[in-house]
């Protein structure tokens, strides 16, 4: 019995190895596009997190905007705890932070990738890169499976994990078989403004930060910063992959509003703006942040007040005061558009998960047919939650194909 999978992503690598191993008579072949599968691992930057810390079923709604439902069960099925067991048996350690589970200091992305596929081919998984799947047509037996060049395929059973943004052809494939296709939208995303707070020119992190969407009632923790390319941030990031869909339906203009001393105080400091004043009178404001705050940022926050360069804080009027706490607790940014977020860059859309047998992520529509991973409409807020999602969707299609053979 053969299966087919397309797209060595992940998903697909992983969907292959969970199969070939429960099932050691299934011919399991990947086709992969790129000549150098799984190449955005290697990538420079930030190590990407490879899943989630744990999760707790009630957290799952907040945890996948898309998706939650679904993801509940699969959770179940394959929680993160045994992915990790996973990986570690494969020899790829991994550290638990803040923003998940990252491979451990010392492991580049470029041999994490290479460890996946030396298991695959331990398993007697075949890859065969550099070949892209264009078409795909019902045969009596399963599935004809053509390439954009090159030979052609057939298959007992065929697993789509194609990718979200880069996965046209698997979108397109899904729908020949009936399946819908929700629209693409970019999550998450950095917001971008021209207001000059925002203009710093270099990367301002602010930890203890909170992001608003007042318009949307929406509300996030865990740090925003200054970038470049936008605002972002830990609670930017999963404010727009929350409200993805609203975000890109107002075109991204809108107001967000930071509390960049949230963690700190609760609503607005006028009190300790108010003992630093007395304590630090001669000291100039614009040179002297309270609470903090990066100097950058602090500049930036006293000049959009029009305060003279030399104002002490001891000449400070009450009605300054209360400004200056209000810039600190509530800066009000005009967002006018959108920038990817380069690292974590997610799609929301795809495949809706209810079109698929969620014990077998086989097509309600047509048997033999699997999915997995980023195709579907299943994304998460930053953390690792989407990778957990790309490794327990493959491990349910994997281990029912293999199911499927023994039978
Ligand atoms: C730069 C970057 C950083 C990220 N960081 C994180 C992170 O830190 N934490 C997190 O949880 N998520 C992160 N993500 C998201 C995460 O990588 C995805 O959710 C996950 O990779 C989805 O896995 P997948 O296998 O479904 O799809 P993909 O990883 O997109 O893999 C799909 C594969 O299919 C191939 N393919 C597409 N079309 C065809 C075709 N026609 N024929 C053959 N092959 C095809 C593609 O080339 C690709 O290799 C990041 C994504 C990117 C791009």
């Amino acid at each position: 019995m053969k299966l087919l999978v397309a797209g060595c992503g992940p998903a697909g690598l992983f969907a292959a190895i969970c199969a070939a191993r429960a099932a050691p008579g299934l011919e399991v072949t990947v086709l992969e596009r790129d000549q150098i599968p799984m190449r955005w691992m290697g990538a420079a930057g930030k190590p990407r997190a490879l899943t989630c810390a744990g999760l707790d079923p009630n957290l799952l709604a907040r945890a996948y905007p898309h998706g939650s439902e679904f993801m509940h069960g699969a959770v179940q099925a394959w929680p993160p705890a045994q992915m990790l067991d996973w990986l570690r048996d494969e020899g790829i350690e991994t550290r638990a932070e803040a923003g998940g589970v990252f491979p451990a200091p010392g492991l580049a992305g470029q041999r994490l990738g290479q460890k996946l596929l030396e298991a695959a081919a331990r398993a007697g998984v075949r890859v065969q890169t550099g070949i892209a799947v264009a078409e795909v047509a019902a045969s009596t037996n399963g599935f004809n499976v053509w390439m954009k060049s090159g030979p052609s395929f057939e298959a007992d059973r065929l697993l789509l994990a194609t990718g979200g943004r880069a996965g046209q052809t698997g979108w397109n494939i899904a729908k020949y078989f009936g399946h819908s296709v929700h629209p693409f939208v970019p999550s998450p995303v950095l917001l971008q403004t021209r207001d000059a707070r925002a203009q710093t020119g270099v990367e301002i992190d602010v930890p203890g930060a909170s992001a608003t969407l007042p318009q949307l009632g929406a509300e996030a923790t865990g740090g925003v910063s200054l970038l470049p390319s936008g605002i972002g941030g830990n609670a930017v990031l999963e404010i727009a992959a929350r409200r993805a869909h609203e975000l890109a339906s107002l075109d991204y203009k809108c107001i967000l509003e930071v509390n960049w001393v949230a963690d700190a105080v609760t609503g607005q400091p006028t009190r300790t703006l108010r003992q630093m004043q007395q304590a630090r009178a001669r000291k100039i404001v614009a040179e002297d942040p309270a609470m903090d705050l990066p100097p950058k940022l602090w500049l930036k926050l006293v000049q959009a007040m029009k305060l003279p360069e030399d104002t002490r804080w001891g000449s400070l009027t009450p009605a300054r005061l209360q400004s200056l706490a209000g810039q600190m607790a509530a800066s009000r940014f005009k967002i006018e558009s959108r920038a990817m977020n380069k690292a974590g860059w997610v799609a929301s859309g795809g495949v809706p998960p209810e079109e698929l047998d969620p014990s077998s992520m086989e097509s309600r529509l047509h048997k033999g047919l699997h999915m997995a991973g980023e195709m579907l409409d299943v994304d998460g807020i930053p953390g690792g939650y989407n990778m957990h999602a790309a490794w327990a969707t493959a491990w349910i299609a994997g281990t029912a194909t293999a199911a499927a053979c023994r039978e």
